[in-house]
């Protein structure tokens, strides 16, 4: 079945193992990164047993996606949700009755009516699935109260295999899974947390919309991908901005109309190249496997955001970016937010935690994927060589003097102003402000004329990030000293600082991940534009007719017959009768013509 349906030469990581137990009748959980293959874990046993599969998954604006491309695959799928009408359903519902359906996929406010479940008590049954299983955790962020009542299943259909799938991996979700999905006797088959694929950046914001221009010129010029900025003017402004330089970008927040949203986000899924930028209101139920970057304009308030956020890159396993662009306005802002929000103490003080997880993170000089792994339990014994850290490694120097002059300039102007004010003090500069509070009189005035602006807000930066500063949450930004100052005060310790990379050095990251060559360009555009028009013909996203990586195989092989054809993964039997002769065609022309 993995090669004749789906036209994939081997399984993955423990494919092989659950896919076995789950044949055989067994429960499983199963925790396993984003990308990683989960739904191969239940649609070969779905179809290898007899009777139905019933998939249980909230993302219904996917299903119909998730159909078709089974249904590209000559799978008998279909689907039960709120979007469609009642003829469609109730076709549907016979088909099941008749037999004539190998996978359904039913979202969980359906699957839970009497009517669904007299439905299924009429027919064999394969087993369940629960994707998206972190939804039974009460205290997980995407809590959806219908899944703590997918627990009939298991006493309405106690003979049927039960498969529960999340890329959740904490500790308490997982506990909360089973307890809540009478999962107790379940196989359990952990999967490793590392996205290698991804590439994790991390850089000061700079001019943060030519950054961000570079970035796309210089490494995306034809991609698909998200920018996540915080505010919805931001992502209204930004998305116009990338437009008059020529780019695909459509914004997506809350505030948008309902169908303005839906139809940015079809857009996305079904064309090429296309641009999303949203506040963090997009996100799961994306399940675009061909994002190639996530671009941060603002950071995120935790790990497990921007985990989860950048998590939606690269989803086909072929390389993605995630590049984020962080300053201290970001933890001024992010502050803010926090002391401004209702949460109890207990709650902001986890929250400030989180926080400060995130900023190392930022300003760490060692693998960033180690960190990230490392905190969420899973450890990486070797630098990653993928993340900017590994790829050019960051210089530090010993700052304690200059970190001296910005503690005191602090302390003595009241422990009352941001970092720019502290900047201009510590410059000389003659600005009004300065005037006003007869800052000039400072003996930390002007003392700091060595250093640039961009030298002092990288240390003001990472002294707020390392603890020796405090923002006061009043809006301003005031910057206050911690206990941890002292030392340094007194001369008891000294201090290395990250130096903040120039553009150009963090520039030097790219090319890493080998693209295509200018000599296979035209080829390549060749297959993808025939996969388009297939697409389109079809009806369905691009990506359901061939992957980037299966679009890739093509171009570096260069097959001529059907029988290099099947031997390319993502080359099942279905696809190689409905497609492979277009792909020849174009291969061929190519070919033929560099002989003549
Ligand atoms: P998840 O649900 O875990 O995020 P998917 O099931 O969507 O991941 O799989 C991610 C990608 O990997 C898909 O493009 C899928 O076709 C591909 N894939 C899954 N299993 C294999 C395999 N054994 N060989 C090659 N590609 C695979
Ligand atoms: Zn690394």
């Amino acid at each position: 079945m993995l090669q004749h349906v789906f036209g994939y030469p081997e399984f993955r990581g423990s494919q092989a193992d659950i896919i076995n137990s789950v044949c055989a009748g067994q429960d499983a959980l199963v925790i396993m990164p984003t990308g990683g293959g989960k739904s191969l874990c239940y649609q070969i046993p779905a179809l290898a047993r007899a009777g139905v599969g019933v998939v249980i998954s909230p993302l219904i604006a996917l299903m119909e996606d998730q159909v078709n491309a089974l249904k590209e695959l000559g799978v008998r799928a279909g689907y039960l949700n709120s979007t469609l009408d009642a003829n469609t359903a109730w076709q549907t519902e016979n088909a099941l009755r008749e037999g004539e359906i190998d996978l359904i996929y039913i979202a969980p406010e359906r699957l839970i009516q009497p009517r669904t479940l007299a439905l299924l008590q009429q027919s064999p049954i394969a087993l369940f699935a629960i994707d998206e299983a972190h939804c039974v955790a009460q205290w997980g962020h995407d809590f959806r109260s219908d899944y703590l009542k997918l627990n009939i299943l298991h006493e309405a259909f106690p003979q049927v295999p039960r498969i529960a799938l999340t890329a959740t991996a904490d500790e308490r979700t997982r506990a909360e899974i089973i307890s809540r999905l009478s999962l107790e006797n379940a196989q359990q088959f952990i999967a490793g947390f590392d996205r290698p694929n991804i590439q994790y950046r991390i850089n000061q914001k700079n001019k943060p919309k030519l950054q961000l221009l570079d970035f796309l010129q210089s490494e995306h010029k034809d991609s698909a991908g998200v920018v996540y900025c915080l505010s919805r003017k931001k992502v209204e402004e930004t998305a116009e901005w990338l437009c008059t330089q020529g780019f695909h970008a459509l914004p997506y927040h809350a505030g948008l109309p309902a169908a303005t949203r839906a139809s940015n986000q079809t857009r996305f899924l079904r064309e090429e190249s296309v641009i999303i930028v949203a506040t963090i209101a997009f996100g799961m139920g994306i399940d675009k496997p061909d994002v190639r970057f996530v671009v941060h304009l603002d950071m995120p308030k935790s790990i497990e955001a921007y985990y989860q956020e950048t998590g939606r890159g690269g989803r086909d396993g072929e390389p993605a970016t995630a590049l984020l662009l962080y300053g201290l306005e970001d933890i001024v802002k992010l502050r803010q937010m926090m002391a401004s929000s209702d949460g109890n103490d207990n709650f902001k003080r986890n929250e400030q935690q989180r926080l400060n997880a995130m900023l190392g993170l930022c300003e760490i000089t060692s693998c960033r994927r180690q960190v990230l792994l490392r905190y969420f339990g899973d450890t990486l014994v070797n630098p990653c060589g993928n993340c900017d850290n590994c790829l050019t490694p960051a210089d530090t120097w010993n700052a304690t003097e200059a970190v001296r002059m910005a503690l005191s300039c602090v302390y003595r102007s009241g422990q009352r102003f941001g970092a720019s004010h502290m900047i201009d003090i510590l410059r000389g500069s003659e600005n009004e402000k300065v005037r006003q509070f007869g800052h000039q009189a400072l003996s930390t005035y002007g003392i700091g004329k060595h250093l640039t602006i961009n030298d002092w807000r990288s240390i003001f930066r990472q002294l707020v990030a390392l603890g020796y500063l405090d923002v006061d949450p009043d809006g301003y930004g005031s910057l206050r000293l911690t206990e941890p100052c002292r030392e340094i005060l007194r001369g008891e310790k000294s201090i290395e600082l990250r130096r903040d990379k120039a553009p150009e050095k963090a520039r030097a990251t790219r090319k890493v991940m080998a693209d295509i060559g200018d000599e296979d360009l035209p080829l390549w555009n060749a297959l993808r534009k025939c996969r388009k028009d297939l697409a389109d013909e079809h009806g369905v996203p691009p990506y359901v007719i061939f992957h980037d990586a299966t679009l890739k195989e093509l171009l570096s092989k260069k097959p001529l017959t059907d029988v290099e054809l099947i031997s390319i993964s993502g080359i099942g039997d279905r696809k190689l009768e409905a497609y492979g002769e277009a792909f020849l065609d174009v291969i061929r022309e190519f070919e033929y013509r560099g002989e003549m």
